[in-house]
């Protein structure tokens, strides 16, 4: 299937998933992830529009990222055909200086010392962060992620760094042969951020939820979603 087609085959299940659910698309955003696909392949990607790219390594995206930069200039794209970079992955604090001014969005603050690193470097850019809070609703040992009884004094925490912005949350299902076993922890990311809400928190209410990957968006849709991560299905995955 060509890139085209993924993108065609997804906006058709995405029309029905929010049929499905009463939603509007417009309310969500897909992030093209771009981690298992080369260079030349990721420039594809932003060429067709996909301009939301996430990548999990500071070490694979550089060379993406720089490459991203000179197609907006050599080819002259506008603003709003510019890649804007999203890191999902697990982010190491000798990372952050890499990351943050580069990545527009942060999906995997889990801790406090990462959050002190990352305020400390948007404060020397002069810039605030979209952060995304990252949750281990479904309690495997494998994921990463606060657990969802620590969320409330993290956010607590975080109101002490001016320079993060509490943009969602964000999940990892674990990978089901039927997606549907998956609900239950799209479900219960959305009830994290309602209480949240509820509690006031935070002095902007948390609107954003990060869940949803290739085998399993349209549940998340179903239960809420506002950014997709979709490698696979969207993008490819191209042998090393
Ligand atoms: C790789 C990755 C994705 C995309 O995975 P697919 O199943 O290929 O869609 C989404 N989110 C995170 C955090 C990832 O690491």
């Amino acid at each position: 299937m060509t890139l085209e087609h993924r993108i065609a085959d997804v906006e058709e299940r995405l029309k029905r998933a929010c049929e499905r659910s009463g939603r509007t698309r417009d309310d969500m955003n897909i992030i093209a992830v771009t981690k298992y696909v080369s260079v030349a392949s990721t420039m594809d990607v932003i060429r067709a529009g996909l301009v939301h790219v996430g990548e999990n390594r500071w070490q694979n995206a550089q060379e993406k990222w720089h490459a991203a930069r000179d197609l907006a200039e050599n080819e002259g794209l506008g603003a709003a055909h510019q890649a804007i970079w999203h890191f999902i992955g697990s982010l190491q604090t000798n990372k952050v200086k890499e990351v943050v001014g580069r990545f527009s969005y942060i999906h995997s603050l889990d801790r406090v010392s990462l959050a002190a690193a990352i305020d400390k470097k948007a404060a020397d850019l002069g810039i605030i962060v979209p952060c995304f809070l990252q949750v281990n609703v479904s309690g495997e040992d494998s994921k990463q992620g606060l657990a969802p009884e620590e969320l409330t004094a993290f956010v607590k925490e975080l109101s002490r760094f001016a320079h993060i912005k509490i943009e969602g949350l964000m999940t990892m299902a674990p990978y089901e042969l039927e997606p549907e076993q998956t609900r239950p922890v799209f479900r219960g990311l959305r009830q994290l951020r309602d209480e949240l809400n509820q509690q006031s928190a935070t002095n902007e209410p948390v609107t954003g939820l990060s869940m949803g990957m290739s085998n399993d968006f349209e549940v998340a849709v179903e239960e809420g979603a506002t950014w997709l991560r979709l490698g696979t299905i969207l993008v490819g995955k191209e042998e090393e």
